[in-house]
């Protein structure tokens, strides 16, 4: 399908609501029936039409179906946050004394889940270096339901190759998850690859402003409507109308905020692995990256997050060059139209800084929708100070 149709068109029946461009937003926690009958089958069958918002609601419903087909999906569940997303679809999907393969590293909440939750209901989780698919096959056990991936990551960009995992987890009849977050289905469409479900926060670009979260789980109509059944109506961490429709206002400008952002991008990265203070720099599309020929393979573009280092090995000098940024600003989170750093150092403890460890000197950095120039004269400025 048309990416402009889905955005701009897809689920929007304007004649039912006086061809308003805009979609309502339906601000109601109940829906009225006039037959028991009718009330009778909604009980049924929350997911065949409206009862009440903590199922379906139709503003989220118009979100709903154009992020289904963005991803190339069958249904799709919209969350009140990306971390929510994630957690419905692995609890809807394991059971105490399985276990699961996942990426080292995962994101913050997943690890979370990973470590502290699970643990408590009896299932394992084995971290793996993604990048082999034969580590995947070396690391799956008698027990292992879940494969659970995400490429590339948002420090380091490690990423996996997709369809050999797809592959791998249909032959042993593993289930998969995938956080498309980095890339959205405009640059990569994990569904496509033969993975079941993907999730991608639309705090990120698909809000792209910075003033609203959510998350997006996409898969099969069957599974989509297992979660809906159980996790997303028992946790009730589904999407508020107000939210959903702020997230349709973020979709209309997507491809063209990504397209922007990833000129910016190249400008950012090309100025930064050519200037003397900079040691290494980390971005999938770039030559220098471990896994360029693989990103290139299954990514239709890269844009907004890249990693680099900075030739010291002071905490103190990374701590200047962050604190020295004038317009940039230091904060979590990225696909917003703001520019943001985060140093690494900032969640270790001074005392357990080591710069030996790589990793300890990150500085992550999203370019957002200003002008590359007045971005560079910014890094510039604090280079210089250095
Ligand atoms: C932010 C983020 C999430 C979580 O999304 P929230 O909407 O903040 O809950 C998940 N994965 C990645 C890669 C993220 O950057």
């Amino acid at each position: 399908m048309d990416i402009s149709q889905i955005i701009n068109e897809l689920a929007e029946d304007r004649e039912e609501y006086f061809n308003a461009v805009a979609p309502p937003i339906i601000q109601t926690s109940n829906f009225a029936f006039k037959k028991v009958a009718d009330l009778g089958k909604a009980f049924e069958d929350e997911m065949g039409g409206y009862l009440y918002s903590r199922g379906l609601n139709p503003t989220v419903d118009i979100l709903r179906k154009k992020l289904a087909a963005l991803d190339g999906a069958e249904d799709c569940l919209v969350f009140n946050n990306g971390a929510a997303a994630i957690f419905a679809g692995i609890f809807a999907n394991i059971k105490s004394g399985d276990h699961i393969v996942s990426v080292r590293a995962p994101y913050t909440w997943v690890q979370r889940m990973f470590d502290v939750i699970l643990p408590r209901f009896g299932v394992t989780v084995t971290y793996i270096d993604g990048s082999q698919v034969e580590n995947w096959k070396k690391a799956t056990q008698p027990n292992t339901a879940f494969y659970y991936l995400e490429s590339p990551n948002s420090w380091d960009f490690a990423i996996q190759p997709i369809r050999e995992v797809a592959v791998l987890a249909k032959t042993k009849g593993i289930a998969t998850l995938i956080d498309n977050s980095y890339c959205t289905p405009l640059y990569q469409r994990p569904i496509e690859m033969g993975i079941d479900m993907v999730v991608q926060t639309a705090t990120k670009y698909i809000g792209g402003h910075s003033d609203t979260l959510g998350g997006v789980l996409c898969g099969s109509h069957a599974m989509m409507k297992k979660i809906f059944d159980s996790e997303y109506l028992n946790i009730g961490s589904g999407i508020q109308p107000f939210n959903a429709w702020l997230l349709i206002r973020g979709l209309r400008t997507l491809p063209a905020r990504i397209e922007r952002i990833t000129k910016t991008t190249a400008e950012l990265v090309q100025y930064l692995r050519n200037h003397p203070k900079v040691e290494s720099i980390l971005f999938p599309l770039d030559d220098s990256f471990p896994q360029f020929e693989l990103a290139k393979q299954q990514m239709k573009g890269a844009c907004g997050l890249f990693t680099f280092v900075l030739k010291t090995r002071e905490r103190e000098k990374i701590v200047q060059f962050c604190e020295s940024l004038k317009h940039i600003m230091m904060a979590v989170s990225w696909g917003g139209h703001e520019s943001l750093v985060i140093p690494k150092c900032a969640g270790i403890p001074p005392g357990d800084f080591d710069p030996d460890n790589r990793e300890h000197r990150y500085v992550r950095m999203y370019a957002g929708l200003e002008e590359a120039g007045y971005l560079v004269a910014d890094l510039d400025q604090a280079l210089a100070g250095l």
